[in-house]
């Protein structure tokens, strides 16, 4: 009954891998198109019956490293709509923009940062490719960094990004937007759909989302849907801080929705227009923001390589251009099928949010420190994360294609066990002799500590083959000999190897390998 893997297929190229994991995510009811039967909206999703499974996994697994395992780190739940001055203290009415061109003969609309980055990322793609080269011209002698430090085409590549990146950050930060369509025109960027270059001139465009709250026309006052979950944590963070009596310093987290009117959204999940953030603020004294700046970036790295998604795969990257509040900040990026990309922000908004706030309420936000014997504004080190960015990167990273010894392919969904929507599946070789009653049995017991599903339908290898598909780590099959002896052969998702284990000791081995405990052990 033993299947072995002979080897991994590679999937033909990003863009087949990137459809096969869209199609996938609707197949076995994990994400689907958000009013499907009206033809979707667009940039709009709904997590289905598996994925919401998956998605709470992910939001729990992060709340509880950052919030359950840490003592200064509390989790608030703020509302989505804000009092519309939250929006004007925090920069978004006046600085929420993306700068915006659109292409006159494909009428296709694109963010102009977004077309210089990708145009950089394609230099940055020719030096990967000079690397291999050489690794392979010079074998185990090859010192990757002498070589990218030394080697004059490779530098004349790193020159050209860094020329490129710099002149249009300072051209964005100088609201100069002229300059980034000269810079477009003088790269001779094109659109990537149809090759034109003849563009529009530069414009800025705020992603925010507005919406009125009350019953009349005259009465009713301008709001915004959140554009990020920040802004609710520092709203609160006196009292919090008060109602906790957390000293300094302290973290606020939250997980919850936010909106952006994004300008090109058509990579799936990776940017929606509705979506949701993992948040948290952490709160420390002004001065050692660069010590808990590597801290956090360190600690959020360690967060996501303990799911062993492979360290390769995961890369920071450090911004040229800041964002108005903030004096350092870094991404955490991930290999998604179409390259490495943002996935986790980690910035150092120094005290522009909660100065901003004092500002504009007229409220004192300051915190009184006990050591120091005064009382200040404290500095915020931000993590930020996209839970639906978090849940392509999973997704997509699981997928995999196997040729089996037997010359058959298997498609599986390697998600993190402790991630997966149904931890187990419970199988009756066949449908009659007293073995589905067993099978339920073993069902209603393990369902107090684990989602499991039952199947009965078809040949237990379709089953199988289902169940790996579908991301669920065990298999357990009721036979005959279960009648006799209470034993049930389980088979591992992974390696497909089966042994034959007793009933009762099924939770622990199960547990053993899903539990959040045994995971974020590895951080
Ligand atoms: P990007 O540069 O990709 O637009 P950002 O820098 O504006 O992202 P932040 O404002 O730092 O993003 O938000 C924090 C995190 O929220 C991001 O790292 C990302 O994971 C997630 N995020 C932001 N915008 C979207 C979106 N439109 N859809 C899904 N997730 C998003």
């Amino acid at each position: 009954m033993f299947e072995a893997v002979l080897y991994f297929c590679t999937m033909a190229n990003q863009d087949d891998q990137f459809k096969k994991v869209i199609s996938h995510a609707k197949e076995y009811g994990y994400v689907f198109q958000s009013s499907e039967i009206y033809d979707g909206l667009s940039a709009v999703y709904d997590y289905a019956q598996n994925g919401a499974e998956l998605k709470k996994n992910i939001r729990d697994y992060w709340w509880r490293a950052m919030v359950q395992m840490n003592d200064n780190i509390v989790g608030i739940d703020a509302a989505i709509f804000m009092h519309p001055t939250t929006w004007k203290a925090s920069g978004h009415v006046d600085a929420f923009n993306d700068p915006l061109i659109d292409n006159k003969d494909s009428k296709k609309r694109y963010r102009a940062d977004v077309l210089i980055e990708d145009y950089c990322a394609k230099i940055e793609a020719k030096i990967d490719k000079e690397v291999d080269k050489a690794a392979k011209r010079f074998g185990d002698a090859f010192n990757k960094e002498e070589f990218i430090s030394t080697n004059g085409r490779v530098l004349g590549y790193q020159e050209k990004i860094n020329t490129t990146l710099s002149r249009m950050a300072k051209s964005l930060e100088n609201e100069d937007l002229a300059d980034v369509k000269a810079l477009i025109e003088e790269l001779e960027i094109a659109d990537p759909l149809t090759g034109s270059r003849n563009w529009t001139e530069v414009k800025q465009f705020n992603l925010m989302f507005g919406t009125k709250l009350g019953a009349s026309a005259e009465n009713a006052m301008d709001l915004y849907l959140r554009p990020e979950t920040a802004q609710g944590i520092f709203v609160n963070f006196l009292n919090v801080q008060k109602t906790s009596r957390l000293k300094i310093p302290f973290g606020i987290a939250q997980t919850g929705k936010a909106f952006r009117n994004e300008i090109v959204a058509r990579q799936f999940i990776f940017r929606m227009r509705e979506f949701e953030q993992m948040e948290m603020q952490f709160f420390i004294k002004p001065g050692t923001q660069a010590k808990w700046y590597e801290h956090w970036k360190e600690t959020r790295m360690k967060w996501h390589l303990s799911l062993g998604m492979g360290a390769e795969n995961y890369r920071f990257h450090d911004h040229e251009k800041l964002a108005h509040y903030a004096d350092a900040a870094a991404d955490i990026e991930f290999k998604f099928p179409f390259g490495f990309k943002e996935l986790e922000g980690i910035h150092s908004r120094t005290d522009f949010d909660l100065s901003q706030h004092e500002k504009f309420s007229g409220k004192k936000l300051q915190y009184f420190d006990p050591e120091e014997n005064k009382s200040y504004v404290p500095y915020v080190l931000e993590t930020s994360i996209g839970l639906d960015r978090m849940f392509l990167a999973v997704f997509s990273n699981s997928l995999v294609e196997e040729e089996l010894e037997n010359g058959t392919t298997r498609t599986v969904l390697k998600l993190p066990s402790v991630l997966a929507p149904v931890k187990a599946a419970v199988l009756p070789l066949v449908k009659k002799d007293g073995l589905p009653e067993v099978a339920r049995k073993i069902v209603d017991e393990l369902k107090w500590d684990f989602n499991v599903d039952y199947d009965e339908k078809d040949a237990v290898g379709r089953r199988y083959r289902r169940q790996d598909a579908n991301g669920t780590p065990f298999c357990i099959t009721v036979d005959h000999d279960t009648l006799e002896d209470n034993t049930v052969t389980i088979r591992h998702r992974d390696t497909m190897e089966q042994e034959r284990v007793k009933i009762d000791d099924l939770r622990d081995l199960i547990k053993k390998e899903v539990d959040v405990r045994s995971w974020l052990m590895k951080m």
